[in-house]
């Protein structure tokens, strides 16, 4: 998962982009790299870390220009490398540009394999440099390069390509991952979720639809429709369950909306619950929680707390980082969980591990039943599209069946949410259909890769 911005046509655009990225911080956590645009050179600051650590003040006198763009990355381990940090910057006969994506390529190990047979020589691990060695194989214009590029690739892509006099923008034809087109002065804005556009007081124009390809340009935009595209999308249904934030639109519908839906649904599934508090594994949780709450009529309980200095666990690279970051984030309030039976509700369970280390906190602070309530499916297959979600042997529920990892977690009982209770949620009044949701059913709606650890997930 990655979170992407730019702005257009914005004095002291740099500024607007940090601003910007700060706010979809939770989309990546590893690198944070920002490029402007004076309309003649780009000008690009990338580093490891947070968008605070990196861009600790104002960016905009490092980079100058009305036009900037920038990237916040997560990755697998060993690939959480400087050089891998976006926005990639390149020049070639298309001139000076880079590149930001979130997203995954599925055939990008073949077309790198491919490339590097022509002679190609790669300055990134990252699938997204694939793209624009595809369109460095094409003359000008530069838009029929992108696209043309664009049309090799399969999987999950939004991506800014961004040049010293216009930005372009593509979101893959089955719209896997979110894109936002919005507007601020004069000038446009790009952004992976809504919430971005609020925090630097854009307003929303529109999603950017599967298979559309934006073009920004000296205050105006073009939209091209140049993919065949499916009639129904495969929007990642786990941006509702996990990523974004509760208050982005995200595919039309609003995060915490659709997560209060989960909870309430499920809630519903369970029938009656005998318990005397529910409790939300902060701060994903915590939106289920409260619509569980709604239905069963059993109170919401915060009882546990944050320590919102560390940050989310399931985006850390390793898993002992994972699981010490775990230990240092969640303590519960004993006074609150003493001789109660307890509804624990969570987004989801990836790989057990952290869960376990939970139940067992409320077990020792007192509480005398502990019932687990996942507001999302079991996971039981890994993401090809940008989600790094473990391989299949790592997740608790792959070969598993309900009842051996509610042992692993050491619950009183366990309880998931249907896939039908979960879609129905997350489409809203839209409906069902239209997501992905390969990582709960093993049925994937595009090629994956043949190799299992597949191509650079991002
Ligand atoms: S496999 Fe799961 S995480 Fe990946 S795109 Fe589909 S729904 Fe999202």
């Amino acid at each position: 998962m990655c979170g992407i911005f730019a702005v257009t046509e914005c004095a002291q655009a740099a500024d607007v982009v940090r601003a910007g990225l700060l706010a979809l911080q939770h989309r990546g956590q590893e690198s944070s790299g920002i490029v402007s645009s004076d309309g003649e050179k780009l000008h690009a600051k990338a580093g490891m870390g947070l968008v605070w650590d990196v861009f600790p003040s104002f960016a905009s006198e490092l980079l100058p220009g009305r036009a900037a763009a920038g990237h916040v990355r997560y990755s697998t381990a060993g690939e959480s490398l400087l050089k891998n940090a976006q926005p990639l910057m390149f020049g070639g006969r298309h001139g000076a540009l880079a590149i930001a994506h979130n997203g995954n390529f599925t055939n990008a190990v073949a077309l790198r394999r491919e490339l590097e047979a022509k002679g190609a020589i790669f300055q990134s691990s990252t699938d997204s440099e694939v793209a624009v060695h595809l369109m460095a194989r094409r003359g000008p214009p530069l838009e029929r390069a992108f696209i043309e590029s664009l049309r090799r690739i399969e999987g999950a892509y939004s991506l800014i390509l961004f040049t010293p006099g216009r930005v372009l923008a593509a979101r893959d034809p089955l719209g896997f991952r979110p894109l936002v087109l919005g507007r601020l002065g004069r000038g446009f804005v790009l952004a992976s979720e809504t919430a971005a556009l609020d925090a630097v007081k854009a307003s929303l124009v529109r999603e950017i639809d599967p298979g559309e390809v934006l073009i920004l340009e000296k205050g105006r935009v073009r939209s091209l429709k140049p993919f065949a595209v499916k009639k129904i999308p495969a929007r990642c249904v786990f941006e509702h369950v996990y990523f974004a934030r509760p208050d982005s639109q995200v595919f039309g519908r609003n995060v915490q909306a659709a997560r209060r839906e989960m909870g309430r649904q499920l809630a519903r599934e369970m029938g009656g619950v005998r318990a005397d508090i529910v409790v939300p594994v902060p701060d994903s949780g915590v939106s289920a929680a409260l619509g569980f709450s709604d239905v069963s009529g059993v109170p919401f309980e915060m009882a546990l707390v944050r320590n919102h200095y560390v940050t989310r666990t399931f985006i850390k690279p390793t898993q002992t980082q994972r699981e010490s970051s775990a230990a240092m984030k969640l303590f519960p309030v004993a006074e609150a969980l003493r001789a109660r039976r307890v509804v624990l509700v969570d987004d989801s369970i990836v790989r057990g591990t952290t869960s376990r280390l939970i139940v067992r906190r409320v077990r020792e602070a007192g509480a005398r039943e502990i019932h687990m309530a996942v507001a999302s499916p079991p996971i039981v297959s890994p993401c090809h599209y940008g989600i790094n979600t473990p391989l299949a042997k790592e997740l608790i529920a792959a070969e598993r069946k309900v009842e051996a990892v509610r042992k692993f977690l050491e619950a009183d009982s366990l309880h998931y949410l249907s896939l039908g209770g979960l879609l129905k949620a997350a489409g809203g009044s839209a409906g069902e259909e239209g997501f992905c949701s390969g990582c709960f059913t093993g049925r994937y709606p595009a090629p994956v890769p043949a190799d299992e650890a597949g191509s650079d997930r991002r």
